[in-house]
């Protein structure tokens, strides 16, 4: 029996030090916790401030205010920055991105990008909206700072950059910056990027990865997070192929797109419904759409939409979950990267296809059509 304690005493002295070195992750988690709270939210809208607009001070705020967060979670900068903040110019106008990095340990590390925009629609075109953008993008800031406290507690085969996008909501201008800004070695070297933009409100969680049917995109479908069991109202759907408009129209007009014009490859999650009767994006049916509004405050969405904060962190943990698969970078790798850029670099053919249809429908002019022209 004495001989059993000394050998237990024994092995636990040598596995010290183990347990001061960060864990090896080498499986999915399966629990879904809870990594948002109302107070995150509340805090998030308190520090960064209601008004984010693109070049206002209020966006500057809340740069500083994110650029804090990295620091508390010790990111490394950027390239060879001296802050987080890298300013950029639209036109005669002024925006930020927030940018820290994760370093892996390991050689020859590749890279994962996470990005989500903080500025909102405050003011917008010269008028002033009163929306918070706790929804858009609140929800993405909160979910990326919750999975960027996760993950780097964890010692990760890959480097992770960190970044929130400025002045999205007047033409997806950080994204843009930073992407189009990265080198060809870089580009190459990004195993893919995740995007986090306006999550929760809504009747389902959506993520879309392009448009090929042998992609990427099938991680998120198989990996241990049980999304099949779960609810209908907070499952997280894959999208199928082309489904017409409102699919094409909501999957890229995110920051996604400047990843996907670049061909990297590129899963934005976001909320809404795609499966309502009509034709379009809404974001709920029988509700008011919320997004760039004045009830995007957090009131309102507590009220209205009780899964608000179970949808984030739905997201938050299906990321890290997928991001800590033992091959994920293997499975990433492997998987076909034939994003149809189609829809996105053919507005002009598209235009003109639109264009054609509806002189056509004039030209047949349908019985009810004339009718009401008469
Ligand atoms: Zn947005």
């Amino acid at each position: 029996m004495k001989k059993y304690l000394i050998f237990i005493l024994a092995l636990v002295l040598i596995s010290f030090p183990i347990f001061e070195t960060k864990p090896q992750i080498t499986f999915a988690q399966t629990s879904n916790q809870e990594l948002i709270t109302l107070d995150n939210v509340e805090t998030f809208i308190s520090r960064a401030g209601n008004n984010r607009s693109a070049y206002s001070s209020g966006e500057k705020t809340a740069s500083a205010y994110l650029a804090q967060k990295m620091q508390e979670n010790n990111l490394s900068y950027y390239k060879s920055s001296t802050s987080y903040i890298y300013e950029f110019s639209v036109g005669i106008n002024k925006s930020q991105n927030v940018i820290g990095v994760q370093k892996s340990a390991k050689d020859n590390a590749k890279t994962v990008i996470l990005g989500a925009h903080y500025d909102n629609v405050y003011n917008f075109n010269g008028e002033t909206t009163y929306s918070n953008g706790v929804f858009d993008n609140g929800s993405g800031v909160l979910c990326l700072l919750a999975i960027m406290k996760e993950l780097t507690k964890l010692q990760l085969p890959y480097n992770i950059i960190y970044v929130f996008y400025g002045a999205e909501e007047t033409g997806l201008h950080g994204s843009k910056n930073f992407v189009f800004n990265l080198s060809a070695l870089e580009i190459k070297n990004t195993i893919m990027a995740f995007n986090f933009d306006s999550i929760g409100v809504g009747d389902y969680t959506y993520y879309y990865s392009g448009d090929s049917a042998n992609s990427y995109k099938e991680i998120f479908a198989n990996n241990n997070y049980n999304i099949k069991e779960m609810p209908q109202n907070k499952r997280i759907n894959l999208l199928t192929n082309f489904e017409g408009y409102a699919y094409t129209h909501i999957g890229l007009m995110s920051d996604n797109t400047a990843y996907l014009k670049k061909n990297i490859k590129c899963t934005t999650f976001f909320s809404g419904n795609l499966s309502h009767s009509g034709t379009g994006y809404i974001e709920s049916e029988n509700k008011n759409n919320i997004s760039h509004t004045k009830n995007d405050n957090l009131l309102y969405i507590t009220e209205n939409y009780p899964n608000f904060l179970s949808s984030i962190n739905n997201v938050a943990n299906l990321t890290i979950s997928t991001l800590i698969l033992e091959d994920f970078e293997e499975r990433i790798e492997k998987s076909n990267n034939e994003i149809n850029l189609f829809f996105l670099n053919n507005k002009v053919v598209i235009g003109s296809i639109f264009l054609v249809g509806i002189l056509i429908l004039f030209a047949l002019k349908p019985k009810s059509l004339r009718q009401k022209l008469n």
